[in-house]
């Protein structure tokens, strides 16, 4: 069997965006013009086709990534959503791990948000190329050129303007294109899916604008054409020699010659073309699908994936090319009513429906079942896939997201997930019998699509546990166990996550001597333990000398270390961040072993570790809050009432966003609280972000209450 696309029209995209900048809308519209979406679904009216989970309807925000594969002049282009709230923040990572480039789509009034900001630096990160789409031109308040100055200095991005809008607010009516010096007036009546091209400069164009009575108040848009296509011509020629000696002599370039410019400068990271439109308003989106194909790279234009050993380190790449042994990344579980669907991206080589690929993370055998490619909410069954594919296998079963598939003959590893531990729990309990082995399922389908959330069972009261990244997080899993799984259960208090650790050095010496008839326990061991920094874990140093602890007891003193270390010592919380270094000790030819070691060294490490001043630490988070000005001064005192320690505060166009660092403990609750102040007006994220000792007198406080 062979591709139905050659590899080089292949893009394996992505469209990143802060929550409500629009990327649900242009998703919506790409699948119209594509052909694959039946009608124009309206998010307002919750029925667009990406967000299929009903959940994500009625909150308005794209939970779950999912793929979709959608034709354009013959390319085939495979969108992967990514979801725009902090958080899920991993899954945000872990799509633009998977993707070859990315657009990145901003609210034309709101400009670069807080969190648009973050998902640039991830993407900054992985090295994704991208340009931007500066979305709802027509709302008032909108500015392209403040988006683009926003995107410079915010992003330290260097913006390529390859657009610019005609009329502003309800007078949106179209785009000059600055490549093509063109301008396309869209046509409404058509649901934007034709346009008529108008030459810039021309007579036509003058009067076109003149009808629009656009001439008087945008008179600047001329001037401005020549100030952007001037720069548009220089930036773009400065990244080709031939083309700059081309420039200079001849003032222009050929079409081609600078759409292969942008192209070599876009994936090579020298500038990022701006785009703008207005979605809901049908405007701007073939366009859009026009640069991905142009400026986005295919697979072959991106490095080659690297393939690793089992401890992360770099062993050698694999190149996108079918002649090279299958591999691929599964990228997103979806337990739906059909069973599983594993999203995968192949980088290399091909697979065919009926054999077997290597699970190589697990060292496991999968068997492909059926292989389905995405059409929104559509699937078709293929029965061949190759590289640069996005598609999902159907039924696998040891697969977990992150992990590599591979030819079992040439297994390779491309991934090494690294998740960060959840700060939040919450106890969970079946409201009846009949929902106590529903929620275990349900659960363990949740956790297998979303590694960021842990189950564990307490093991005083025997309730489940689960665990995960923020308040907005854990309540998206039970409202999704009520929803997609029908069970009902009760829900605990949401418990923080503390840690223990301490801030002082101590050497200490311990020895264990029991004689109860038999064999005897003798282990002896000098220790130094201290202080690390904020989050370097437990380091372990081994400095015994001339075999006074032989070697075969080391694990099991530090086995018994890591052991009495989950346990803490003020309140039962694991410690982190501090580093033992065994230095000496003795042993006894009959009477030591490895259990008498690791005994004693719990009973070392505790007796250390309560000498060694030892803290309590609590997680803090990052939270932005968006607030109109209005209410500026009420943010920041319920930011201060809650222990928080306000970052900074910077206008945006349509408000103010107050960065700061507060203790999870004190955020429950507070999108309710905030929006109730501000009428609704305010909005907050909050992301972890370090750990932090808790100051004594909420210790004391803490301590009261649980006494
Ligand atoms: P997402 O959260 O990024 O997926 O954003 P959505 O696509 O759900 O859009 C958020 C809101 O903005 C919805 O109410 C949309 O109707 C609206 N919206 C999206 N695009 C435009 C646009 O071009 N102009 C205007 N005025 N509103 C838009």
């Amino acid at each position: 069997m062979t591709r139905m696309t050659p590899l080089n029209r292949y893009r394996d995209i992505g469209i990143i965006a802060h929550v409500d900048a629009g990327k649900t809308t242009t998703t919506e519209r790409i699948l119209y013009y594509t052909g694959k979406g039946h009608k124009i679904g309206d998010v307002d009216a919750g029925n667009t086709t990406t967000d299929y989970m009903d959940q994500e309807q009625e909150r308005g925000i794209t939970i779950t990534s999912a793929a979709t594969t959608v034709f354009w002049n013959d390319h085939r282009i495979n969108i992967i959503d990514t979801p725009g709230h902090i958080d899920f923040n991993i899954e945000v990572n872990r799509s633009l791990r998977v993707l070859d480039g990315a657009v990145v789509v901003f609210d034309g009034v709101a400009g670069v948000e807080p969190q648009s900001e973050t998902n640039w630096r991830l993407a900054d990160q992985y090295n994704v190329p991208r340009f931007c789409f500066v979305n709802k031109m027509d709302r008032d308040g909108a500015d392209f050129l403040n988006c683009v100055s926003m995107i410079s200095d915010r992003l330290e991005a260097n913006p390529l303007v390859t657009q610019l809008p005609i009329g502003r607010y309800n007078d949106f009516v179209g785009i000059v294109d600055l490549t093509k010096m063109i301008a396309l007036f869209y046509h409404n009546e058509e649901l934007g899916a034709t346009w008529d091209e108008v030459p810039i400069p021309s007579a036509e164009f003058d009067s076109r604008l003149a009808d629009l009575g656009l001439i008087v108040e945008d008179t600047e848009l001329l001037a401005k054409i020549d100030e952007y296509r001037e720069k548009l011509l220089e930036e773009a020629a400065a990244v080709d020699e031939t083309a700059m000696d081309d420039y200079c002599t001849n003032g222009t370039l050929s079409y081609e010659a600078l759409i292969q410019c942008i192209r070599v400068g876009t994936i090579g990271g020298d500038f990022v073309p701006i785009l703008c439109g207005a979605a809901y308003r049908n405007k701007g989106i073939q366009p859009l699908l026009d640069a991905v194909v142009d400026y986005l790279p295919d697979p072959t234009e991106v490095a080659a994936i690297n393939t690793l050993n089992n401890d992360g380190e770099v062993i050698g790449t694999r190149e996108a090319s079918d002649d090279e042994p299958f591999s691929a990344i599964a990228f997103k579980i979806i337990e739906d009513r059909f069973g599983t669907l594993t999203f995968a991206r192949v980088y290399s080589g091909t697979a065919t429906k009926g054999t077997s690929i290597m699970n190589s993370t697990r060292g496991k055998k999968e068997k492909i079942g059926r292989i389905v490619e995405m059409h929104a909410d559509e699937r078709t069954d293929v029965d061949f896939i190759c590289a640069g594919d996005i598609i999902a296998f159907l039924g696998l079963r040891e697969t977990v997201t992150g992990d590599t598939l591979s030819d079992a003959r040439r297994p390779c590893i491309l991934e090494k997930m690294i998740f960060t531990d959840p700060v939040l729990d919450i106890a969970v309990e079946p409201k009846t019998k009949a929902d106590q082995d529903k929620m275990s399922i349900a659960l363990g389908k949740l956790a297998r699509e979303d590694p960021s959330l842990r189950l564990t069972s307490d093991a005083e009261t025997g309730q489940t546990i689960v665990s995960g990244m923020g308040e907005l997080h854990l309540e998206v899993i039970v409202e999704r166990m009520r929803r997609e799984y029908k069970v009902d259960c009760n829900i605990g208090a949401p418990q923080v996550k503390f840690r223990e650790t301490i801030t002082g050095t101590v050497e200490h010496t311990h020895t264990r001597r029991k004689q109860t008839g038999g064999a005897g326990q003798y282990a002896k061991m000098k220790i130094i333990m201290e202080p690390a920094e904020r989050g370097n874990g437990f380091e372990f140093i081994n400095q015994v000398k001339g075999g006074n602890i032989p070697t075969e007891f080391i694990p099991a003193v530090k086995f018994g270390f890591e052991q009495a270390a989950l346990e803490g010592v003020i309140a039962g919380y694991p410690m982190m961040d501090f580093t033992v270094t065994l230095v000496d000790g003795d042993a006894h030819d009959v009477d030591s072993s490895t259990m008498a070691f690791e005994l004693a060294a719990r009973d070392c490490f505790k007796e250390a570790a309560r000498m060694a001043k030892p803290v309590l630490l609590e997680p803090i988070m990052k939270m932005d809050v968006i607030t109109p000005n209005d209410y500026v001064g009420d943010v920041s005192g319920s930011i201060n009432k809650r222990r928080g320690n306000i970052l900074s505060q910077e206008m945006l166009g349509s408000g103010m966003c107050i960065s700061a660092l507060v203790p999870l403990s004190e955020l429950f609750g507070y999108t309710t609280v905030l929006r109730s102040a501000s009428q609704g007006r305010a909005t907050s994220s909050a992301e972890f972000n370090r750990y932090e000792v808790v100051p004594q007198n909420i210790l004391a406080k803490m301590q009261e209450t649980t006494v």
